[in-house]
């Protein structure tokens, strides 16, 4: 594809890469350690496709419908769920998505245990861990007391394999404070499980900060893509 918006992609992912250079260099970290994921919500499917056009590997999307038929579209990529999950949507989700990065409660540990199952698929999963003091917060996340239930359940799911955490630096909160935290979270989970070492944190905002504190993936919609209109629910 050779068009206006394939040369706009090209040159916000030229700006994104040295920006992920840049924040890997500041950190002493090898750029090559970061997996960028395109999160395409609200773009069309033919932007994943050019994406993927200019070496983007990785997608993400947060609702579950237009997930499915983007996925459905394309499924040669490979699709992040990293919305929240609602317990009735674990079965498509399971059929198309490769890794799930919000897994937040031990009955969608089990949904998505079965639904995968049925799929005859394994999914990789990270668990969300809330970084807001108030719960209420409304982004998600098991609260960090709730992480070792939660992981036991997911490793006693053989459909599942347990790669990570996932966080969203909570709202008005400095981001640098809430993945410095988010760091010493994830250093306990790998010491107990080494294999488990994926840490998916930063968005446009604020990925200078993620990969200061450890981020592997990063999830990048607006500086990829553009603005989205204003109503994304
Ligand atoms: C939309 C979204 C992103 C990307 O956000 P941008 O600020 O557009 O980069 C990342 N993670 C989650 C969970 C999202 O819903």
């Amino acid at each position: 594809m050779s068009d206006v918006r394939t040369a706009e992609l090209r040159a916000s992912l030229t700006a994104l890469r040295d920006r992920i250079a840049r924040a890997a260099d500041a950190a002493g970290r090898d750029p090559a350690e970061l997996t960028l994921i395109a999160i395409t919500k609200t773009f069309p499917a033919q932007d994943a496709a050019r994406l993927a056009d200019l070496s983007v590997t990785d997608f993400g999307e947060n609702r579950a419908a237009e997930a499915a038929d983007k996925a459905a579209e394309l499924p040669q990529l490979r699709w992040h769920f990293v919305g929240q999950v609602q317990r009735n949507k674990a079965r498509s989700i399971a059929g198309f998505a490769d890794w799930v990065h919000s897994v937040d409660r031990v009955p969608l540990v089990t949904a998505l245990q079965n639904a995968a199952s049925q799929h005859g698929r394994s999914l990789d999963v990270l668990l969300q861990v809330s970084l807001a003091d108030d719960t209420a917060d409304g982004r998600g996340g098991v609260p960090p007391a709730g992480l070792e239930e939660l992981a036991a359940a997911t490793e006693a799911a053989d459909a599942l394999r347990l790669r990570g955490l996932m966080a969203v630096a909570p709202l008005g909160v400095d981001p640098a404070a809430a993945f410095a935290r988010l760091a010493g979270i994830a250093a306990d989970f790998t010491a107990k499980r080494p294999a488990a070492d994926v840490l998916s944190a930063g968005m446009s905002a604020d990925l200078e900060a993620a990969v200061r504190f450890g981020a592997t993936h990063l999830r990048i919609g607006t500086a990829l893509l553009g603005g989205r209109p204003a109503i994304v629910r």
